[in-house]
């Protein structure tokens, strides 16, 4: 009984609970005013940090938390340029840390009650904010990946006559989808039981974004193998180079073919909020459904992701579905008792979140914040033009921006293997933190901007290292990155 007395002791909370908070509010204060002394990347070999773990336990909680806050990558760090996870607002990870202890399930009202009233502000909120009417409504789930599948079910559930719940699928049905999509669209209908034929990949064009003018096509041959499409899905953006379908001309073709129009906004339906860049989104208010990820681009810790219908009504029908044990789920306009439309049945308190970040700062830090970030990767590019070895992927439409050493005369093969080192230079490093991506058969380096606290001097400082360690590989000089050699 002493041990379980121990493990819940409020006096011992208290003090771990202010360290915990001084030592974070000192590792952001150092991250801000000089960043320059600490790592964004604290890179370690995966099985060395393991036997490190293994071998050494922390001796204590301080030890603990010490040794995960070193051994992090460093979102909040300007030169952290990788993901597309923001760094979460203070304000929201202690949010994070209430949701936690309270630790309310949320399936049902009474489990989450304060949760589930916050969760219902924020989605009214956001979609007011991306021009939805009256009648919209939705919830938040547990990432863009389960926010996708559930929409598509919702399709499913609502295009198709036949009672899939009930009688299971009878008729091979499809998506229509951009080529460059993200692949959980994809798994999404195979889970479903579509199998590969029931995705079918719309081709894109010079930027990445799918080719309108080849829908009525691909829709004609998809018949003609038989499959029933029932759905299309727009990307808002694409993961890999950001890039924004034409939304207005997948509602036309929605529209006229009775398909449902989903899109996947996870990372940047949250354009919608900037004036300046709002224009990228046009015709997202036309979407039957649209997921949206608080963590990608909306400063909220992972994860959080809204899933807006454009019907309220419709996120009822998603999982036609009795489970006596809980309450009164019969009632039509019981938007209260969660769990009848989301996939999850216990989830995190993820209203509370976002709201935190509403309530103290307002939708217009978002605004600020979504602008900023978008603004300085117009900067990144366009530091990029200037600079005879590098070379742009295409004009980059949010904060995710793709680019590549390059160097006249040289093999495809051998460019893609100098910008490979050059990013696994630049891990090992760990001053900066950058990704890669494939675009057709080209390794590209891409960053995604997403520290509002990211300037010019910072990007200049990153380009130069690209450009000296291309330069270096370029005369013949051995990779310095051990790692990558192995
Ligand atoms: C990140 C991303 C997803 C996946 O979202 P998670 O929240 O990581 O599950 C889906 N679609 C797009 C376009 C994304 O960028």
């Amino acid at each position: 009984m002493e041990r379980i007395q121990d493990a819940y002791r409020a006096d011992t909370f208290r003090e771990d609970g202010h360290r915990l908070i001084d030592q974070l509010a000192d590792y952001l204060e150092a991250l801000h005013e000089r960043p320059g002394e600490q790592p964004a990347m604290p890179y370690q070999r995966p099985n060395e940090l393991w036997s490190q773990w293994r071998e050494a336990p922390p001796a204590n909680i301080q030890e603990l938390f010490a040794r995960v806050l070193q051994q992090s990558v460093a979102v909040h760090h300007p030169q952290y340029m990788g993901h597309q996870i923001s760094p979460p607002v203070p304000v929201a990870a202690l949010a994070g840390l209430l949701g936690d202890f309270v630790n309310n399930g949320m399936g049902v009202y009474e489990m989450g009650m304060a949760g589930t009233v916050l969760e219902r502000l924020v989605v009214e909120r956001m979609a007011r904010e991306l021009g939805f009417g009256p009648e919209a409504g939705g919830f938040l789930t547990s990432g863009g990946t389960l926010a996708n599948l559930t929409a598509l079910l919702t399709a499913r559930s609502l295009k198709v006559p036949e009672r899939v719940w009930t009688e299971g699928q009878r008729e091979p049905l499809a998506l229509m989808v951009s080529a460059e999509a993200h692949y959980c669209v994809d798994r999404a209908a195979r889970i479903m039981g579509w199998g590969s034929e029931g995705v079918i990949k719309v081709p894109t064009d010079d930027n990445y974004c799918l080719r309108t003018d080849l829908l009525p096509e691909c829709l004609e041959a998809a018949r003609q193998r038989g499959r029933r499409v029932i759905a299309i899905v727009g990307s808002a953006c694409t993961t890999a180079t950001g890039s924004f379908d034409d939304l207005e001309a997948l509602a036309d073709f929605a529209e006229a073919h009775d398909l449902w129009l989903h899109v996947d906004g996870a990372h940047g339906a949250a354009l919608a909020l900037s004036p300046e860049y709002r224009h990228r989104v046009a015709g997202l208010e036309r979407a039957d459904s649209v997921a949206m990820d608080f963590h990608k681009m909306l400063t909220t810790p992972s994860i959080t992701t809204a899933l807006l219908y454009k019907r309220q009504r419709d996120t009822y029908a998603t999982f036609q579905q009795r489970a006596a044990y809980l309450l009164e789920w019969e009632q039509p306009d019981n938007w209260y008792d969660l769990a009848r439309r989301t996939f999850e049945c216990t989830k995190l308190m993820l209203g509370l979140k976002a709201y935190a970040i509403l309530a103290t700062q307002g939708v217009e830090f978002w605004r600020d914040y979504v602008t900023r970030v978008c603004r300085t990767t117009e900067q990144f590019a366009a530091q990029v033009r200037q600079r005879k070895s590098l070379k742009l992927a295409m004009e980059p439409q949010t904060n995710i921006i793709c680019f590549r050493y390059h160097s006249e005369g040289m093999t495809e093969e051998a460019l893609n293997h100098i910008n490979r080192s050059i990013r696994q230079e630049l891990l090992e490093d760990g001053s900066f933190y950058i990704v890669q991506t494939l675009l057709d058969q080209s390794v590209y380096l891409r960053c995604t901007l997403t520290n509002p606290f990211t300037t010019e001097t910072h990007i200049a400082g990153l380009l130069e290292i690209i450009e000296k360690i291309g330069a270096k590989l370029r005369a013949g000089q051995p990779s310095t990155s051990a790692l990558y050699e192995s």
